[in-house]
């Protein structure tokens, strides 16, 4: 598989472009070890089966060339645009949009936003892909009300790539480098405003706000390893925290747990996870739209219990609060998966300093091929009362 770029090095997005993938892994290895073999034995990682093509989610930043509308990425660390024509991460689909967008774009005199001069319309351009079904949505970051010829523009992608069932727009007038601000402005010009993809034989919908796994080709293995890990059962009740739209709390439902609570802070991550409970028929699961340090304190609080814990937290980790009060509901086991091996290392350090638990499995999972990111699912169980040591 070609892996080669012409902007590594420039572009700061993958590490290892240009490097052949067993020295990748080979790296991730070391690191992994590193950080987390003191706690158990590392697992050899499990490998991407994709290591081109697999981004199903793709951020551009757009500007302006002689006059042309270009896409690019901001050079690590900074706000300058480097132009990209095709990054070998992405699918296919997405860069075929893109070029789509940028001639229409020059085509209709859509101009890019610039931020210094505070001037211009279109700042970014998002794309979110199916893996398993063919379907693309597009969504347009503006820094006005409405882009010009927008409909026309939307409905011109539309026809060139029938696969892109909806184009909304968001606007983003903030001085800021989020690129969708929180609580967005969300408005549909084509189609329908999410896209639906299939993990573990369940529907997903996604909008374009809510967190989807970059690459759900391996997310459906790192999904089945961590059910595995799980080893669910009718009488367990699981708690989903940070559950995005839902993927871990109705797979964790379809493998025969009694009933599951999802935890989630992004509204609109939760509206999408009650309708794909919905959609799936799944009855036995529910989802709070609250922050989980705050969710599980008042939990433990109540006196509330549950055998099973999945969390799946930001690269930030889960905090003290968070590991403490889980601590108090006592599950049986705690899958944690992380995609940060250094706040894990963090996160682990505290609970086999203050909560009863084995760590009975470290599972790397290889979720981004070329870049320096490594995911990883981790097995806990609890001690129980008699076979203490004392
Ligand atoms: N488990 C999901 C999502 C994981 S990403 C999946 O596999 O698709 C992490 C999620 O945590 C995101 O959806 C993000 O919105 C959410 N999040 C971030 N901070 C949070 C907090 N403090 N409380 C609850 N959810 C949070």
């Amino acid at each position: 598989m070609r892996r080669h770029c012409n902007l590594s090095g420039r572009c700061g997005g993958c590490t290892y472009a240009n490097i052949p993938y067993a020295d990748e892994l080979l790296d991730k290895r070391v690191m992994e070890e590193k950080l987390l073999g003191r706690f158990s034995d590392v697992a050899p990682i499990l490998q991407s089966g994709r290591i081109t093509g697999y981004r199903c989610k793709v951020q551009a930043v757009c500007g302006m060339d002689d006059g042309r509308l270009v896409t690019g990425i901001y050079r690590k660390g900074t706000h300058k645009l480097i132009p990209v024509r095709s990054c070998p991460l992405e699918d296919e689909r997405a860069g075929r949009i893109l070029e789509t967008i940028r001639s229409l774009c020059t085509r209709f005199g859509i101009i890019a936003y610039d931020e210094d001069m505070g001037f211009g319309d279109l700042r970014h351009v998002l794309i979110r892909l199916a893996a398993h079904n063919d379907e693309a949505l597009v969504t347009l970051v503006t820094a006005s009300d409405r882009l010009p010829h927008e409909a026309d523009l939307a409905a011109a992608i539309h026809q060139k790539h029938p696969f892109v069932k909806g184009v909304v727009s968001v606007k983003n007038r903030e001085k800021t480098s989020m690129v969708i601000p929180e609580n967005p402005e969300m408005r549909i010009i084509y189609g329908k405003g999410y896209i639906t993809d299939r993990l573990c034989g369940l529907s997903f919908r996604i909008s374009p706000v809510s967190f989807y796994q970059v690459n759900p080709y391996m997310a459906e293995r790192l999904y089945k390893i961590a059910m595995n890990m799980a080893s669910l059962r009718p009488d367990d009740v699981a708690i989903d925290a940070y559950s995005g739209t839902g993927t871990i709390a109705l797979i964790a439902a379809s493998y025969g747990a009694g009933s599951v609570i999802g935890v989630e802070s992004n509204p609109e991550a939760v509206r999408d996870a009650v309708e794909n409970a919905r959609m799936n028929g799944l009855g036995n699961v529910s989802f709070v739209n609250a922050d989980a340090s705050k969710y599980m304190k008042e939990a433990a609080k109540r006196g509330e219990r549950c055998s099973v814990l999945f969390l799946d937290p930001p690269r930030s980790g889960a905090t003290e609060e968070f590991l403490a009060a889980a601590g108090r509901m006592a599950p049986d086991r705690i899958v944690y998966i992380s995609c940060s091996p250094e706040s894990l290392q963090r996160d682990l350090r505290y609970i086999r300093r203050f909560l009863p638990y084995r760590i009975r499995g470290i599972q790397p999972v290889d979720m981004f091929p070329g870049s320096e990111h490594i995911e990883t699912v981790v097995l806990l169980s609890r001690i129980r009362e008699k076979s203490r040591k004392r």
